[in-house]
């Protein structure tokens, strides 16, 4: 136990840890094992920061895209002006917190999400007549059975079987980093489809769209997760569910440090 968590009232944390012990979601899972002091900062004792420029310009373009699928899946496509209308609504939207902007700072970041889209959607990666399986769907899996939490998540879009998730980057992801980097977001969107349709998926798709002065969009394209990566994933979660067990709550100081908002509160961890 770290002195921080010395000063939380004991009965609200345990009931914490308990739920966090009965259900696991893929970037919860994610954030243990890159750092558990980060993971307990954010999940046990809920610090509350302030949004993120970048946090704020991803929630309005996953908003657009989300409005745009539904669309689509009622068969009622939306024109460019209407997508735009909906990109002007998303972006007032301070229900998560407002971001502390630095002069002149939002209307280039507005700009920016809206070029995003406007690239995707003109490029047609998904045509507007073909009709999505499914559209922003929260999904659990009961993994019970082998000892693990309740799997949660939402599946931003399915189409023919290929589960496809979106991304807004700064910079050009590259394939096999990014593959691998991803495995545990991907293996659990896996098993949630699997667990929830009784079938295998076709593949998974990540749509990055990149930040660039002139925005692209880069598709990344994945098989079937592989018995090898699910047997992998089950081991990253018996671990999260150890550690969460022992309290295991360290700092974990690395390259990722640099974007972390809990940086001061670690310092002060002994
Ligand atoms: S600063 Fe680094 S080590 Fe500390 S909590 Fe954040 S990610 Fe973990």
């Amino acid at each position: 136990m770290n002195t921080l968590a010395a000063s939380s009232p004991e009965r609200s944390e345990q009931d914490v840890l308990t739920a966090l012990q009965a259900t696991v979601s893929a970037s919860r899972l994610s954030l243990f094992l890159q750092c558990r002091l980060k993971f307990y900062f954010r999940y046990v004792l809920k610090l509350k920061k302030p949004k993120t420029a970048s946090l704020h310009l991803g929630n309005a373009v996953h908003a657009v895209l989300k409005a745009w699928n539904k669309a689509r899946w009622v068969q009622q496509p939306l024109s460019l002006k209407v997508v735009h209308e909906t990109y002007q609504t998303a972006w007032a939207d301070n229900t998560e917190g407002s971001v502390a902007w630095e002069p002149g700072e939002e209307e280039a970041d507005k700009t920016t999400g809206w070029r995003l889209l406007d690239t995707y959607l003109r490029e047609s990666h998904l045509p507007a007549a073909i009709k999505p399986d499914a559209v922003e769907v929260p999904v659990e899996a009961d993994l019970q059975q082998h000892g693990l939490p309740r799997l949660i998540g939402i599946l931003d879009l399915v189409q023919q079987r290929q589960i496809i998730d979106y991304k807004t980057s700064a910079t050009t992801p590259n394939a096999d980093k990014v593959s691998h980097t991803t495995e545990i977001q991907t293996c659990s969107y896996a098993i949630l489809y699997r667990h929830n349709t009784g079938a295998q998926e076709a593949g998974m798709q990540l749509h990055h769209l990149v930040k660039l002065k002139n925005p692209k969009v880069v598709i990344t394209t994945l098989p079937p997760m592989s018995p090898g990566q699910e047997t992998r994933l089950f081991r990253q979660m018996e671990a999260y569910l150890e550690g969460l067990q022992r309290r295991d709550f360290i700092p974990s100081p690395g390259m990722h440090c640099s974007s972390c908002e809990f940086f001061n509160e670690c310092r002060l961890w002994s």
